[in-house]
């Protein structure tokens, strides 16, 4: 397993319209997109650090697992996501080696990245997602 970098760390948020002018003032950090992802029932609002970007994520109904991760854990870290090549391969690689999976497949994730999210509860409770760049 080869990551080639962080590429978001994703950061679970009640209210984008408050979150996001606190990271522009805090880090001087420009928000640069704002995208709903319907899949998730999320809007996502993308910064900019180097490589990594952060995202913020507000769920846009109840049903939403950020809704939900919100409502059992507060608002705060929710994953970090590592660019990979090969995504399929990468997802059957780390099932081979006893990792669950929540996606055995890759889905579509926002900035038309390929996704897959592993289960925290084999990976010492951090949920990691695997995404990469289809051009
Ligand atoms: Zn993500």
């Amino acid at each position: 397993m080869n990551p080639g970098f962080i590429e978001h760390i994703g950061i679970a948020v009640k209210s984008l319209e408050q979150a996001i002018p606190l990271y522009e003032k805090l880090l001087g950090l420009k928000c640069y997109a704002i995208e709903e992802v319907l899949d998730q029932k999320v809007k996502t609002a993308f910064f900019k650090l180097g490589q990594t970007k952060i995202e913020l994520i507000e769920p846009i109904d109840v049903t939403s697992p950020i809704a939900k991760f919100i409502e059992k854990r507060g608002e705060g870290l929710h994953h970090i996501a590592f660019a990979v090549d090969g995504l399929e391969h990468k997802l059957s690689e780390a099932e081979s080696q006893g990792v669950s999976l929540i996606d055995k497949k890759p889905r579509k994730g926002a900035e038309g990245l390929d996704i897959a999210f592993l289960h925290p509860s084999s990976t010492m409770g951090v949920l990691m997602e695997f995404c990469e760049k289809k051009e």
